[in-house]
């Protein structure tokens, strides 16, 4: 076969190769592997189709697409993305509209992000108000490395400290926050060899086990919640499916009053709203 025969069948190719390995919507993206490798597809050069065949033989190990580009969009910006951290997910967008919508007309004020991972959701919050303050916290180094660089891509790095370490480690923050923001990992130990190769494989799993009954981490952040927010201060936790009342019960236990309980695009009860 001619180099330009090869290259002619490219596309086709991609979507084969993808069908074979059973990965779902082989034609989307295949386009978007091509839009990536090959911007001017059908013109295409040996370095391009060369560049299209790596980014296809990551896919077919399940690597997911926005891991192999190293970009993910995630409300109304795009974050870098890459092994070390929680791909952001569609889901997750509710609990940012949320925090928005409750910060409305807030002129200065805290957003505490427990487990920031990307940084996407107290980035984005930070993003729509140009005054407001955040504090990134993961214990993760890697993880924040990728979240200090989405500070700077969103051009809210000078508001925003990151702090590595766990949120049992963090101090100085006696009622001074108005609001914390969370998506601690929350799958059942157990589960986490049940999920998909994409997410089980190219997610770390820090950022996955919530231990062995999946609220291990809600329950740890419950008992702190409480002394780090200012009075009528916020939280807002994302719930993995079926957890919802149960953490809210969580949080009021320890003294939180229970606001209301959202579900996300899918109909599942997503994100959780208490408040001091
Ligand atoms: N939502 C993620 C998933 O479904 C889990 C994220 C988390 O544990 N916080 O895989």
């Amino acid at each position: 076969m001619t180099e330009n025969a090869k290259i002619g069948n490219l596309r086709e190719e991609i979507i084969s190769t993808l069908i074979k390995a059973g990965i779902p919507s082989p034609r989307l993206e295949t386009d978007i592997i091509l839009k990536h490798a090959a911007p001017s597809y059908p013109e295409v050069n040996k370095a391009e189709s060369a560049k299209a065949y790596e980014m296809l033989k990551r896919r077919i190990n399940h690597e997911p697409l926005d891991k192999i580009i190293g970009e993910r969009e995630f409300y109304k910006s795009v974050f870098k993305v890459n092994q070390d951290v929680l791909t952001p997910r569609p889901d997750t967008e509710i609990l940012v509209e949320e925090a928005i919508n409750l910060l409305k007309n807030k002129s200065e004020g805290t957003v505490l992000d427990l487990g920031t991972g990307s940084g996407c959701i107290l980035l984005s919050i930070l993003k729509e108000y140009p005054k407001l303050r955040g504090i990134g916290v993961d214990i993760s180094k890697k993880a924040l490395d990728v979240a200090i660089e989405n500070a700077e891509r969103l051009g809210v790095a000078t508001r925003c400290t990151f702090k590595n370490c766990s949120w049992t480690q963090l101090k100085d923050l006696d009622n001074s926050t108005d609001m914390i923001v969370t998506n601690p990992p929350y799958i059942e130990s157990d589960e986490i060899a049940n999920l998909e190769e994409e997410v089980k494989t190219y997610d770390p799993k820090i950022a996955l086990d919530g231990g062995k009954d999946g609220y291990q981490c809600y329950k740890e952040i419950a008992k702190l919640a409480p002394s780090m927010l200012k009075k009528e201060g916020y939280i807002l936790i994302e719930a993995g499916i079926g957890q919802a009342e149960k953490i809210g019960e969580i949080f009021e236990n320890e003294g939180l009053v229970l606001q209301k309980i959202v579900q996300d695009l899918g109909g599942i009860n997503r994100c959780v709203i208490l408040k001091k």
